[in-house]
């Protein structure tokens, strides 16, 4: 078994040379699939994992824009159409420095599985541009965003490929975008998703990520007998989905104690609640990246340069970036207490903090934690196409139930023992099975 896991990523290394994330991600789901593979044959007769890890189609594009100063500026736009066997492409645009072709493969690939554990029909892609919103004034953020659709609207259409936001791109930028596309194809189609209540979008979708995800977990601690009432909890990011995680744990009772930035965190020990969630927004809309003016705001401590998982707490909710929780932070986590690691941004946690949580805690992969939004994106599209509004009733509900759901497929393919399940195991296995047999059906193509 070993030895296939290696033949096989000797083979992507060397098919994708120096994409660094993208071989992270596709080991962490071959070790977890391969041994399911060797018990199903038909799965490698038909090369099915040899095809998954190679996406349909890239698209890269270059995004040329004019700043407040008059100087043109040059940026790389891109779109990873990584797999449409049970759907139109579905994922995220990035608007972040840190975008690279590499770091958007491996996001669109655990898109795929992600979006097949919500159980809607939707493919995985993910897109997005090395922009740095940071610091940028309206007029640039929306000529940058007119530019990026100028080129991009050309491959996606509502059953094609159906973008949204992701770090660095939300409701503002997604009106930017969706204007863009509804002049230049004269049609209004909910080919975006995320949109703004007045122009197709869903209600709750805002919420969706930071809800799914603490529902996900309540299903988890459920089966320990637990709850969230009372608990301490440490959370990274200060974004929409942050924001998202704070509402609903404040609502359920725990307390939140800390946010962080890419400067450093803040410790609020009386808890992130009422209107300091609402200042988050603020945080966010401000351009500025950082969490220091909620504690000059606050008065509570700010450590600089550092991440929060020195804090004792219960349970910890990576929610900024991926590889942002790595093992020695998981040894401190442990060591103080923490009873369980909910992953909810994109591959949040390295191999090696994965792994010591799900031996010695418990540990939920964000692929399952964090489909929640994704799942509301498939909500908004199914009332795009009915012109039809659910009430936030109705949409938390059906979120609260795919969330149950996805919970219940990762403890039926990733039960280890009597009292023990390895939710990455699960959660790849579930997310796998609907894509493959989808393509065992539509034959070699
Ligand atoms: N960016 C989010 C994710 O990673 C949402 C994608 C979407 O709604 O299409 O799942």
């Amino acid at each position: 078994m070993e030895n296939n896991v290696e033949d096989f990523m000797k083979k992507v290394i060397e098919k994708n040379p120096g994409e660094k994330e993208f071989h992270q991600v596709v080991r962490e789901v071959i070790e977890s699939i391969m041994p399911f593979i060797e018990k199903n044959p038909k799965y490698k007769k038909a090369k099915i994992l040899e095809r998954m890890v190679e996406p349909e189609r890239v698209i890269m594009f270059r995004v040329p824009w004019v700043d407040d100063k008059g100087e043109i500026q040059v940026n790389r736009g891109y779109r990873v159409e990584f797999n449409s066997a049970i759907g139109p492409y579905k994922g995220g645009l990035r608007f972040h420095p840190s975008v690279t072709l590499s770091g958007l493969k491996f996001l669109g690939f655990e898109q795929t599985f992600k979006n097949s554990l919500t159980t809607l029909p939707m493919g995985g892609g993910k897109g997005g541009s090395d922009f740095n919103p940071r610091g940028k004034s309206d007029g640039e953020l929306m000529r940058f965003c007119q530019s990026f659709m100028s080129e991009l609207f050309r491959h996606i259409g509502p059953n094609t490929d159906v973008p949204a936001g992701d770090i660095g791109v939300g409701g503002r930028e997604i009106g930017y975008l969706f204007g863009m596309y509804k002049k230049l194809k004269n049609e209004f189609t909910g080919v975006l998703t995320g949109k703004g209540r007045n122009w197709g979008g869903s209600l709750i979708r805002p919420e969706a990520t930071g809800f799914g995800a603490v529902y996900f977990a309540q299903e988890l601690l459920k089966t320990k007998g637990e709850d969230f009432k009372d608990k301490i909890v440490t959370i990274s990011g200060f974004g929409n989905v942050a924001w998202g995680v704070a509402l609903k744990l404040d609502q359920l009772g725990a307390k939140v104690v800390t946010l962080s930035g890419p400067d450093g965190y803040i410790y609020d020990k009386d808890g992130v609640k009422g209107e300091k969630i609402d200042y988050m927004l603020e945080m966010r809309a401000s351009n500025n990246d950082r969490v220091e003016d909620y504690a000059k705001k606050y008065d509570v401590p700010f450590y600089a340069g550092k991440k929060p998982w020195d804090i004792k707490c219960d349970i910890a909710m990576p929610c900024a970036i991926q590889n942002e929780l790595v093992g020695d932070d998981a040894k401190t986590l442990i060591k103080n207490g923490c009873k369980l690691i909910a992953e909810v941004s994109n591959m949040g946690c390295t191999p090696e903090a994965a792994k010591l949580a799900t031996e010695k805690i418990a540990f939920a992969p964000g692929k399952a934690v964090n489909a929640g939004g994704v799942a509301v994106s498939g909500l908004e599209m199914s009332q795009n196409s009915m012109r039809y509004n659910w009430t936030s009733e109705e949409v938390d509900a059906r979120l609260h139930q795919i969330m149950k759901d996805i919970h219940e497929a990762c403890v039926k393919h990733g039960r280890i023992s009597e009292n023990k399940v390895d939710y990455i195991k699960g959660a790849n296995i579930a997310g796998f099975v609907k894509v493959a047999d989808a393509m065992l059906d539509y034959g070699v193509i």
